[in-house]
């Protein structure tokens, strides 16, 4: 690789980033064009790989996710940076405030850490459900609501977000079906009716395919309800818990950072939907460009320290 910005002779490396979705490519970019040794670790698998499209990202309208991401490689390994398709194991903090990083190939020493490893959207264990994900079973409208104008959809999940998808759907279509035995907040009740939301009292049981094509629900009273598309609001978790060793995290997996990304523990950070869940491709992207000076600045400050003490 005729660019690769070699390590330090110390065989210290400047980053290594975990993940090389949108998030960590981003950060990536800045930091190989800021002359900083780069290596990004990535597993494989990224969030949105079970869409055929990306959408509401500029410049990347109806393109496919892995155009779009050789295409962040690409920029990167051109710039020297170091791509390994790799899981990263463990990490660890040793001496001099320094990083052990251990993944399923290689054993490395970095000054800094980025996480952008994403997270997983944890989907009910529903029979027929997983199979259309990413293709007639969606997360959010701001993807796939404009392909979805007028079409019939059903809408169920953790309940303390259904009404608020259910709304918002409404903006898009005029056809939407909200599947709860939970009770609605009486304001919501209101709104839901106001903006004609059927809601119906019972459970999805099941999803009804015809060869591969979603045709409806099943609900556990054995109300058959037809649909073009199904919304669900999934719980989700950090895709690694990579961070959990080393710095604060909630519940769930992500870690408490503010808001450029900065952990509790000085030289890591956590970016993209592995902090930010609700985040889309373009805050992942601004997310990385944001993370990317304060790196840099705090590498300019590590070696400070060993020349001015
Ligand atoms: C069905 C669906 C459709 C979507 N469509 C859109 C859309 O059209 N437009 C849009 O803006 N957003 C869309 N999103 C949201 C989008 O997927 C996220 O905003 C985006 O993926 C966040 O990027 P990220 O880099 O944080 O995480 P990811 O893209 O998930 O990247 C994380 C990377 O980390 C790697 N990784 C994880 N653990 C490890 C480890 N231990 N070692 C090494 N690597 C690891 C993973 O393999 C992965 O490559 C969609 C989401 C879903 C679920």
């Amino acid at each position: 690789m005729k660019n690769k910005i070699i390590a330090e002779k110390s065989g210290v490396i400047d980053v290594v980033i975990i993940g090389a979705g949108a998030a960590g490519l981003s950060a990536a970019l800045f930091l190989v064009r800021a002359r900083r040794s780069t290596i990004i670790f990535d597993a494989g698998s990224k969030r949105i790989s079970s869409s055929k499209n990306i959408h509401e990202l500029l410049g990347f309208e109806n393109k496919s996710p892995e155009e779009f991401h050789n295409l962040g490689e690409k920029e990167i390994v051109k710039y020297g940076g170091d791509i390994r398709k790799e899981k990263v194991l463990k990490i660890e903090a040793i001496s001099n405030n320094l990083f052990a990083v251990q993944s399923t190939n290689s054993f490395v020493t970095a000054k800094t850490v980025v996480i952008a490893t994403g997270l997983i959207d944890v989907i009910p264990e529903i029979p027929g459900l997983k199979e259309g994900w990413g293709k007639d079973i969606h997360v959010c409208p701001c993807f796939t609501g404009y392909e979805l104008h007028n079409k019939k959809v059903v809408v169920f999940g953790l309940q303390d977000r259904i009404g608020q998808l259910s709304k918002f759907l409404t903006a898009w279509t005029n056809n939407v079906t909200v599947v709860t035995n939970q009770p609605f907040a009486p304001t919501w009740i209101k709104k839901l009716s106001a903006v004609d939301v059927q809601v119906i009292n019972s459970e999805v049981a099941s999803v009804i395919r015809s060869n591969g094509k979603l045709k409806g629900v099943i609900t556990s009273d054995g109300q058959k309800i037809s649909c073009d598309a199904i919304f669900v609001s999934t719980s989700m978790q950090a895709s690694s818990n990579l961070a959990s060793t080393l710095c604060k995290v909630d519940e769930f997996g992500f870690a408490e950072t503010d808001a450029v990304g900065q952990t509790s523990r000085p030289g890591l950070w956590v970016i993209g939907n592995a902090n930010d869940p609700i985040g889309h491709l373009a805050h992942a992207i601004a997310s990385g460009t944001k993370v990317g000076p304060m790196v840099t600045d705090y590498l300019l400050e590590y070696s400070l320290a060993d020349l001015i003490k």
